[in-house]
């Protein structure tokens, strides 16, 4: 993919770091390998296009196909390239699937970070930015969830980026090692400049689902659940644009960067918006139907998540510009076009 939008001039030359980016091949990886780029630092990106796509990945970065797993060839990354932090995509994101097959869950997100982190200490590499999840939390008894909310994840994907988590805390404890651990709501749209998207051919998230309804290209769009306890029954999330989930992450790094302690932080708006509700928003922005069939919760899946992201705007300095929920959708469907 040709990707700089060459805003270089954004940061001074001596300003400039060499971040790893794990799973840079994916949907949140290769929008976080844009922002790095166009604010100038070096991008080396490891990923085992296991479900990333080669051509997402920005061909002013590096990529290495590899796992991370591997820490050998992690700290040869890490040492040749002389690399200043880590942001930690690369996993395995399906909560049913995690269901089915908890053992690729814990391999692929707990037992593959354990071996990357070992690379990180083994070589010195003390500033990690982690993908973690909403779904840390479970069904919470708060509508709006904070980070002092309990964390009891109740499948196993959310268990596999607690273990995660707490890892991090150890390690965080016994070396010179800081993180910062983002819990992603849900997370949805895509690069303003048409350049990446949501890619994965089997994703399972709702506003591409619905996209791809409204495009006929799936029969029709399944409502999992109509009977939850929220205003019209469907299941209710904080649908996060990907561009102010990549700025928090920027400022995640650079707050690592200025010495920062390690900290966790939700990453939503706090508003909640019913499967209903995101159907309305793609049959506005796309201006065709969207057919649904109403079915049966879904394994593993509460009836509403939402984010109360203050501590974010208030330690980092975060300010979500693509909030509305139009807008959110007009990327995701312009880009669902765009895959044809
Ligand atoms: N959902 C749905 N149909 C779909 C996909 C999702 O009704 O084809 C619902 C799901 O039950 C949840 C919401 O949409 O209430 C968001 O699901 P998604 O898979 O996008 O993310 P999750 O919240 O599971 O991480």
């Amino acid at each position: 993919m040709r990707c700089g939008l060459h805003l270089h001039d954004l940061k001074g030359p001596n300003l400039t770091s060499t971040i790893l980016v794990t799973g840079g091949a994916g949907y949140i990886g290769s929008h976080m390998i844009l922002g790095l780029i166009d604010r100038g630092d070096r991008v080396v990106v490891i990923d085992n296009l296991s479900t990333g796509v080669r051509e997402q990945v920005c061909s002013d970065a590096e990529l290495v196909e590899g796992d991370v797993a591997d820490t050998e060839l992690v700290r040869d990354i890490l040492k040749r390239r002389k690399v200043d932090a880590v942001i930690h995509f690369a996993g395995s994101v399906i909560v049913p699937e995690s269901v089915t097959d908890p053992l690729k869950y814990y391999d692929n997100n707990t037992g593959a970070t354990r071996n990357l982190l070992a690379a990180c200490i083994a070589e010195g590499v003390s500033r990690f930015v982690f993908s973690s999840t909403a779904a840390v939390y479970g069904m919470p008894d708060t509508t709006i969830v904070t980070e002092e909310t309990p964390t009891a994840p109740i499948n196993p994907y959310g268990r596999s980026k607690l273990m995660t988590e707490w890892m991090l805390r150890d390690i965080a404890a016994a070396h010179p090692f800081r993180f910062m651990a983002l819990r992603y709501f849900n997370v949805a749209g895509a690069d303003p400049a048409g350049r990446t998207g949501q890619s994965t051919p089997r994703a399972t998230h709702l506003i591409k689902r619905a996209c791809q309804a409204a495009l006929g290209r799936v029969p029709a769009l399944d409502i999992f659940g109509t009977d939850f306890d929220t205003p019209d029954g469907t299941g209710v999330r904080d649908y996060i644009h990907v561009s102010d989930l990549i700025a928090a992450h920027l400022l995640a790094l650079d707050a690592l960067a200025g010495g920062a302690e390690s900290n966790v932080f939700n990453c939503g708006y706090g508003r909640g918006l019913s499967v209903r509700e995101i159907i309305a928003a793609v049959e506005r922005v796309s201006g065709n139907k969207v057919p649904a069939r109403e079915g049966p919760r879904r394994a593993g899946d509460p009836g509403m998540l939402v984010a109360d992201s203050s501590k974010l705007t208030r330690q980092l300095g975060w300010t979500p510009r693509h909030g509305d929920i139009d807008e959110i959708v007009k990327s995701a469907y312009a880009w669902e076009k765009h895959l044809a």
